[in-house]
């Protein structure tokens, strides 16, 4: 038997453990995984990790924002996602009031077809009308199963929905066996007025909207997955609804583990604009070990770069400040790095939480996200010994700086494979548009 491309040798990592073994890939998925395996393309992966592609279940490529994009479009942030490791996105429509559900799927279908990499789509939730709950059945049956982001707060642009709304939401997502994913943030405690900045938008306000939403979730049996919890208090209160059997998860981002919000205070202070935006130091101690026991059940990256001239116009006034970083390439190897190697977490951490995690929240699960047999040959050959340090300017993304700027890192990724096709190796990018395929779940 001689398989279309065999990865020998290689550590394979799972959720549950790790063993060295060959990996087989015929048409485009994992077939088998053993010893002495022959293929017509081979990888040496002796020393190396090996471990399922990873999935970016919330990045904003080409979001439209205050008359602004944000710079990275489904080219140029999906070769960026490719380098880094990434094997599928999830992305979302660009809702309005006056726009149907399935008519933004469309028109966002269009705006991702040059992907490098496979993605799936949430439709956004904004400008809540009875409509919406025929219009949530009419996308799940053209493969959209995830809701989101479903705003608490941004009432200021129109983009909030109600607790009534939401309960209406909720139980039509749940009839379709979806996932909610909600921006909690009580809009009541943020004062848009001041920024995308701590004293602005307190800890305070996320707890109190996640407790909220916890409750909805609870009443209504659906599946919720909090985006970007922040901060020990919105930690608390997603344990609390999980506690009283709320259907809830959560997801947390790089920049709530390894930044703090003593960067505002530097000159370039508001490049780091975000939201919510950066806590405190104990709230990143919260964050990892929430990874670290299952508190939380995915990482992503709400990848969304705006560059040093498209941020310049909110320097002097926060309130044309455009929120939002770049991560989709650094996210992997800064979990790695700071997670793995730095002891904080378990290697069997990183498929757990970075491709079983998001595939099993939003409907993927066993296409994506396992080393399984039967599942797509999305992968990454990754060296845990590499050492390098972040600089923009070698990154990939559409950025001209880096949040994590001289951060010294240990493990690099050598190779990514997108369904048995070497999309990087050697340091370069070796994928072509338009190879990402729109999955429906
Ligand atoms: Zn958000």
């Amino acid at each position: 038997m001689i398989y279309d491309l065999v990865i020998k040798g290689g550590t394979l990592v799972t959720p549950s453990g790790t063993s060295v073994a060959d990996l087989a890939i015929s048409k485009g998925r994992i077939v088998a995984h053993g010893r002495g395996f022959t293929g017509r393309q081979e990888i040496d992966a002796d020393g190396r990790l090996v471990l399922p592609g990873v999935i970016d279940a919330h990045t904003h490529m080409a979001l439209p924002v205050g008359g602004t994009r944000s710079s990275d479009d489904f080219h140029s942030g999906t070769v960026a996602a490719a380098c880094g490791g990434v094997t599928t996105i999830i992305d979302f429509t660009v809702g309005a009031r006056d726009l149907s559900l399935p008519a933004a799927v469309e028109e966002r279908l269009i705006t991702a077809q040059k992907a490098v990499i496979d993605y799936a789509l949430h439709a956004e939730l904004v400008g809540w009308t009875a409509e919406r709950v025929g219009e949530i059945f009419a996308v799940a049956k053209a493969g959209v199963r995830s809701f989101g982001e479903i705003f608490t707060t941004y009432s200021e642009s129109g983009r909030r929905t109600s607790l009534g709304d939401l309960q209406v939401a909720l139980t039509a997502i749940r009839k379709i066996s979806g996932t909610a994913m909600v921006h909690a943030e009580a809009d009541e405690l943020v004062h848009p007025e001041e920024g995308p900045y701590p004293p602005a938008r307190p800890a305070l306000a996320e707890a109190v909207a996640i407790a909220q939403v916890g409750v909805i979730a609870a009443h209504t049996g659906c599946c919720t997955c909090i985006a970007h919890v922040s901060s020990a208090p919105g930690l608390a209160a997603l344990f609390a609804a999980q506690k009283q059997g709320a259907p809830i998860l959560g997801e947390t981002c790089p920049q709530y583990l390894l930044l703090d919000e003593q960067v505002y205070a530097r000159e370039d202070g508001h490049l780091f604009s975000v939201v919510p935006p950066l806590r405190r130091e104990e709230d990143q101690q919260a964050l990892w070990s929430a990874l670290e026991t299952g508190g939380l059940a995915l990482l992503s990256t709400d990848h969304c770069p705006f560059t040093r001239a498209q941020k310049e116009v909110g320097k002097d006034d926060p309130t044309r400040l455009p929120a939002g970083l770049p991560g989709i390439e650094t996210l992997l190897p800064l979990i790695y790095s700071a997670g793995v190697d730095k002891g904080r977490l378990p290697l069997t951490a990183l498929p757990r939480l970075l491709s079983e995690g998001p595939a099993k929240t939003y409907g993927l699960y066993p296409q994506k996200g396992t080393l399984a047999i039967g599942a797509d040959a999305d992968l990454v050959v990754f060296d845990p010994t590499a050492k390098w340090t972040i600089h923009a300017e070698r990154l990939h993304m559409a950025i001209d700086f880096s949040p994590y700027e001289g951060m010294a890192m240990c493990g690099a990724v050598e190779t990514t494979i997108s369904r048995g096709m070497i999309i990087y190796a050697k340091g370069s990018f070796q994928g072509e548009a338009g190879w990402g395929r729109f999955i429906t779940r």
